[in-house]
C-alpha cells in the first residue's frame, strides 16, 4: 500500500469510531438492567491493513434477554403509532443516510475492506428500501375486506398484526444493508427489532441505529447486541417472536432447528453457487466504463465476479459460455479481470477491494490451490496480493474445473469463477440447475424474449437478464433463494408481510350460517348445496 493511501486509512481510523459509535451502543445497552459489569471488548480489524479499527462491548446472553425485554416494552406504543408516522421516520432515515453517506462509506470500507463503489451499493440499498416501504406500507398493512363465507350474511376483513419483537442476525459481507435493510421492513410493520451484527462488522449497524434515533425512532424500539452468534443466537431464538437470518446454509440449518423448538417463524437468505449463461448473441460491448452506452457482457460478468471481492451472496462463481462466442468472450473477460483496479482505497479509484479476513483469504486460496493442483488452468489472477494488504486476492478465472475440485460445487465466496464451454442451451440449463443452491443467476443475450424463456427454466430466486444482480436486488420484487439458498423472501410485499401475522376477523349478520332458520339438517345441506352451486356462476365470486 502506498504511504499516502496508508495515511488516509489511518486518518479514517483515527476518527474514533469506537468513541462515536461505540458509546451509542453503551448507552443502548444501559437502557437495560443487564449492564453493570464491564464487557469483554470485541476487537474489530481493518482488513485493508490488519490494524485495529476499534472495539465494542461483547454482548452476553443476559444482554439479549434485556434487549428483547426493552424492545418488547417499547413495541406496544410503536405498534399503536399510525403507520404514516412510522413511514415518516423511514423517510427521514432515508434522507439522513444520503446526507451522511461519506461517513458510512468510510465505515463500511474500514470494517469490511470492500471498494467504495461496492460500499455505495449498501447506501443505495438502505435508501431505496426505506423509501419503498415508507411509500407502500400503509397500503400493505391496511385492513382488507375479503370475500366472506356467504355474501350478505357475513363480512370478513384481513388484518396484519406485527409479530412483536423481530430478531435480525446478519453477516459481515454487506453489514449495513443486510442488517438495517431487514430491520426497516420489520419496524414499519410495527415490530421492535433486536439486531445481532456479525462480530467482524458491528460498527455499520450501530451507525444506522444512531441515524434512526436522529430520525425520530422512539427509544428502545431498535436494539443492537454485538457478540458471537453461537453464544447470542440461542438467547435470541428463545426470546424473539420472529427471526430473520442472513448467512451460511450450515448456520441456517442449525438456527432452523432451534426455531422449530419454539415454533417461531423465520426467513433465511443463505449461500449460493451462482451461474451465468452467456449465449452466442450476447452483447459484448466495449470495456470503457463511463464512455460506452449499452450492455457489455464482459463488464457485467467481471463486475459479477469481483463485486465485494466476490463475497456477495449473489456473486457469479460458475460461467457457462456458448461455443460460438467462447474464444472471443473468455480472453476478453480474462483481460478485463487482470486490469480491474484493485487495492486499499477510501476513494472511488478502485473497483476491487480486499477479502474481509484471514479466514476468507485462507478459504479462497485453498479453493484455487486445490483446483490448480488438480489440473485447472488459470486464465486470470490466481494469487493473493500481500503487496496491497494482508487479505487481497486477485480476480481469478479458471478453466478446466472438474468435479473432484472443491470449488466446483462449494461456495468459494471470493473473486473466483470457473468457466465452462457449452453447445446446447438445454445442456447449459441442466448444468446450471445441477446444484443444491438456487439463489441468483444471469442470462446474457441480445434476444431478451429467449433469455426470459431460459430464465423460466432456471431454479433460482432471482435471474438477471444482461445484469449481474443489481436490477433484481434493487427492485420492489421479492428476493430470496430456491433449494438450500433460503426460506422466505426479503424485499417487495412479502419482505414486509413476513413480519406480520395475518388475522381474519369475520362478522355474521341476520342468521348464523351454520344453521339456517326453519331448516332441519338435511334441508340445510340441500339449500347450502344449491347456494354454493349458484355462487359458481356469479362473476367476482370464486
Ligand atoms: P455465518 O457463519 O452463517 O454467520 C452469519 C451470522 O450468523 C453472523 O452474525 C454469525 O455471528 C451468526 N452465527 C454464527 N453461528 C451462529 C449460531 N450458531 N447461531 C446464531 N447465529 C450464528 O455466515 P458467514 O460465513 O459469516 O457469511 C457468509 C455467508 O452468508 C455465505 O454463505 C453467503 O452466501 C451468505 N449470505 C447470503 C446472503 C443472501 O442474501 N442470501 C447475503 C449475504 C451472505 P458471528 O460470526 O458474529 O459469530
Amino acid at each position: 500500500m502506498s504511504p499516502s493511501k496508508k495515511k488516509k486509512v489511518a486518518d479514517a481510523v483515527d476518527r474514533q469510531w469506537t468513541a462515536r459509535v461505540g458509546s451509542a451502543l453503551l448507552e443502548r445497552l444501559a437502557e437495560g438492567a443487564a449492564v453493570g459489569s464491564p464487557r469483554e471488548p470485541l476487537i474489530v480489524e481493518v482488513p485493508f491493513t490488519g490494524e485495529t479499527l476499534g472495539s465494542v462491548p461483547l454482548g452476553t446472553p443476559d444482554d439479549v434477554v434485556v434487549a428483547v425485554g426493552v424492545a418488547r416494552a417499547a413495541q406496544k406504543d410503536w405498534a399503536a403509532t399510525p403507520v404514516g408516522e412510522r413511514a415518516a421516520i423511514l423517510l427521514r432515515f432515508h434522507d439522513l443516510v444520503i446526507a451522511n453517506a461519506h461517513e458510512i462509506l468510510d465505515l463500511i470500507q474500514l470494517e469490511g475492506g470492500k471498494s467504495r463503489r461496492n460500499a455505495f451499493e449498501e447506501v443505495l440499498d438502505a435508501a431505496i428500501t426505506a423509501r419503498y416501504y415508507a411509500h407502500v406500507s400503509a397500503g400493505l398493512l391496511r385492513p382488507k375486506l375479503r370475500q366472506g363465507a356467504l355474501p350478505l350474511l357475513t363480512t370478513t376483513w384481513e388484518y396484519r398484526r406485527p409479530k412483536g419483537v423481530a430478531a435480525v442476525i446478519s453477516p459481515w459481507n454487506y453489514p449495513f444493508m443486510l442488517s438495517i435493510g431487514d430491520a426497516i421492513a420489520a419496524l414499519v410493520a410495527g415490530n421492535a427489532v433486536v439486531i445481532k451484527p456479525d462480530s467482524q462488522t458491528p460498527f455499520s449497524v450501530l451507525w444506522a441505529a444512531q441515524l434512526f434515533a436522529e430520525a425520530g425512532l422512539p427509544k428502545g424500539v431498535l436494539q443492537i447486541v454485538p457478540g458471537s452468534g453461537a453464544v447470542l443466537g440461542p438467547a435470541l431464538i428463545d426470546n424473539a417472536d420472529y427471526l430473520m437470518f442472513t448467512g451460511s446454509t450450515a448456520t441456517g440449518r442449525l438456527i432452523a432447528q432451534q426455531a422449530a423448538g419454539r415454533l417461531i417463524d423465520y426467513s433465511m437468505e443463505l449461500g449460493g453457487k451462482n451461474p451465468a449463461i452467456v449465449l452466442d448473441d450476447a452483447p459484448l460491448g466495449r470495456r470503457a466504463a463511463g464512455t460506452t452506452l449499452g450492455i457489455s457482457t464482459v463488464d457485467g460478468i467481471a463486475f459479477s465476479i469481483t463485486s465485494g471481492s466476490g463475497q456477495v451472496c449473489v456473486s457469479c462463481e460458475r460461467l457457462y459460455v456458448q461455443s460460438g462466442i467462447y474464444d472471443t468472450f473468455v480472453p476478453a473477460l480474462a483481460e478485463a479481470l487482470k486490469t480491474l483496479p484493485i487495492g486499499p482505497s477510501l476513494g472511488w479509484d478502485v473497483d476491487v477491494g480486499s477479502l474481509s479476513s484471514a479466514a476468507q483469504l485462507e478459504k479462497v486460496s485453498a479453493h484455487v490451490n486445490d483446483a490448480v493442483a488438480k489440473g485447472a488452468k488459470v486464465l486470470a489472477g490466481g494469487k493473493p496480493r500481500p503487496d496491497l494488504g494482508p487479505y487481497f486476492f486477485e480476480p481469478t478465472l479458471l478453466e478446466g474445473v472438474t468435479e473432484e475440485m472443491d470449488l466446483c460445487r462449494a461456495e468459494t465466496f471470493g473473486p473466483v469463477c470457473a468457466v465452462y464451454r457449452f453447445d446446447d442451451v438445454d445442456e447449459a440449463i441442466a448444468r446450471v440447475n445441477d446444484t443444491e443452491y438456487g439463489l441468483n443467476a444471469s442470462v446474457w443475450s441480445k434476444n431478451v424474449g429467449r433469455a426470459k424463456q431460459i430464465a423460466a427454466r432456471i431454479e433460482a430466486g432471482t435471474v438477471g437478464i444482461n445484469d449481474a444482480y443489481q436490477a433484481t436486488w434493487a427492485s420492489a420484487s421479492p428476493m430470496g433463494g430456491f433449494k438450500q439458498s433460503g426460506v422466505g423472501r426479503r424485499h417487495g410485499a412479502p419482505g414486509l408481510l413476513r413480519f406480520t401475522e395475518a388475522q381474519t376477523v369475520a362478522v355474521e349478520r341476520v342468521v348464523p350460517i351454520s344453521r339456517l332458520p326453519f331448516l332441519d339438517n338435511e334441508r340445510y345441506a340441500q339449500v347450502m348445496s344449491l347456494a354454493i352451486k349458484a355462487l359458481r356462476y356469479i362473476p367476482g365470486i370464486k
